[in-house]
């Protein structure tokens, strides 16, 4: 009742104002808005209808809720390629750290129809969705024990022809099933030769998705060559390749592996990476990535901190835990490289976020505001509006060519699905940090999900579950 006399009210002053139109369902008003396709970067009106964004203006708009954004920021909402944990409260966090959709395109889902059917079946706040995982893939086809990671036959074992064969069916019934992209992580299967990653990126080549890599594999002497090794893989299959997390696969070489990245783009390869902003990773203890743990040198242990408990670990403790199972904790870079490295143009924000009962890696919470307020605002290392293309128009492109829909996100424009963010470019920051990871980012004002607000006045809105599958066009096969 009160809503539609106040629209009939906004309706008159529109009429009287611009002699005719009808209102928006919502505008924002007064803010800096920043379009990173086509560089505007000014003071605009945002006037929105039925989900979509209807008008970008330079005189005001009425509508019939008005946010007030003088001061703040108005960006695309921000687009995450890299989440594991797809849960409601975790999509609060990721809400508050402006994310508008949450993406699990590393270790990707096995059977893609049932990932999309237990989602849709639960309210989200933010849009979703998931590849199609060699690894997932690697563990049922070769009936490795692991827990979302291969613990036993799929990290050490090698598969036959026929078992290879049945992967690539497995994988292209989920491509067929909308899987966005297809992931993979040589470092957790490194019996996985490179005639069998091949085949995987072929799969992908073959249907226009992009192959999302977890850099690794054995026989590599070091990160570089195994970038090299993926990009191989990748180039015989014919797939474009998105290599996930520099920071942590690249380490102490990944200044080097993005020039690398780049005289491959320049070559005109399809490559993209991403990066998130902490000196640390998280992975589990068990997996085969920690495989030579008996011949590490004492001090290695003590760069591993115990999730469950944030203990720091000895020899013993490392033993022991990776007997039970579970996630770790890894230091490994310089704040200067990892800040670096997020900075650089070619780096995607992607956060590889995953939490359970309130603990795990900060990244899950803060990795966005995190480069706002520390590299954007503290730092200087780069411009707001670079900051926001690695987190909206960047990822968006990068998947749009299989999912035409993303070529509506990560836009400010007429027509764009009206996932926005409003925040405060002065107050921005992350707040989770190791010990305390599920602490909201504070500076979001507003954050909007298909036109529908679900943060207001920097609290989450109760209820408010707009959030909707992302997923490739169905059933076609090839695209
Ligand atoms: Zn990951």
């Amino acid at each position: 009742m009160g809503r539609v006399r106040r629209s009939i009210l906004a309706a008159a002053l529109v009429f009287a104002a611009c002699g005719g139109e009808s209102p928006h369902d919502l505008v924002i008003t007064g803010g800096r808005v920043i379009d990173p396709e086509s560089g505007l970067d000014a003071v605009r009106s945002v006037g929105i209808s039925d989900g979509r964004i209807a008008t970008v203006s330079e005189s005001p708009l009425a509508g019939a809720t008005v946010v007030d954004a003088t001061g703040l920021v108005v960006a695309p909402g921000f687009i995450d390629l890299h989440v594991h944990g797809q849960t409601p409260e975790l999509y609060d966090l990721q809400a508050m750290d402006g994310v508008t959709t949450s993406l699990e395109l590393e270790v990707g889902a096995g059977d893609v129809n049932e990932w999309y059917a237990e989602h849709d079946g639960v309210p989200a706040r933010i849009n979703y969705g998931v590849s199609v995982g060699h690894i997932p893939t690697r563990m049922a086809v070769l009936d490795d024990p692991g827990e979302f990671l291969p613990s036993g036959s799929a990290a050490n074992g090698a598969a036959t022809e026929q078992q290879i064969a049945e992967m690539e069916r497995r994988l292209q019934a989920g491509l067929d099933q909308g899987a966005v992209a297809v992931g993979l992580g040589w470092a957790y299967t490194p019996a996985a030769t490179a005639d069998e990653i091949a085949r995987v990126m072929g799969v992908a080549g073959r249907n226009g998705a992009a192959a999302h890599i977890h850099i690794g594999g054995s026989g590599f002497a070091d990160a570089r060559a195994s970038l090299m090794g993926a990009m191989e893989a990748a180039r015989r299959g014919g797939a474009a390749l998105h290599v996930v997390h520099m920071n942590s696969s690249g380490a102490g070489m990944a200044m080097e592996m993005l020039d690398t990245i780049r005289a491959a783009q320049g070559r005109g390869r399809d490559v993209t990476t991403e990066a998130y902003p902490y000196e640390a990773g998280m992975t589990r203890i068990e997996s085969a990535l920690f495989d030579d743990w008996e011949a590490w040198e004492p001090e290695r242990y003590a760069r591993h901190m115990w999730v469950a408990t944030g203990e720091r670990l000895t020899r013993a403790s490392f033993g022991r835990y990776r007997a039970e199972g579970g996630e770790v904790i890894i230091f490994t870079n310089p704040p200067e490289l990892v800040r670096e490295i997020a900075s650089h143009p070619l780096t995607m924000v992607a956060s590889d976020g995953f939490m359970l009962d309130g603990r795990g890696h900060p990244r899950t919470s803060g990795t966005f505001a995190r480069v706002l307020g520390r590299y954007v605002r503290e730092a200087g290392s780069l411009t707001l509006a670079e900051a926001i293309a690695k987190m909206t128009l960047m990822p968006a492109r990068r998947l749009e060519g299989r999912v035409p829909g993303m070529a509506n996100k990560g836009r400010i424009r007429e027509g764009a699905d009206a996932d926005v963010v409003v925040f405060d470019p002065e107050r921005i920051i992350d707040r989770a940090d190791y010990m305390n990871p599920a602490v909201p980012s504070e500076g979001m004002h507003v954050v909007l999900v298909g036109g529908i607000p679900v943060v207001r006045d920097g609290r989450l809105v109760d209820g408010a579950a707009p959030g909707r599958a992302v997923r490739a066009p169905t059933g076609s096969g090839e695209s």
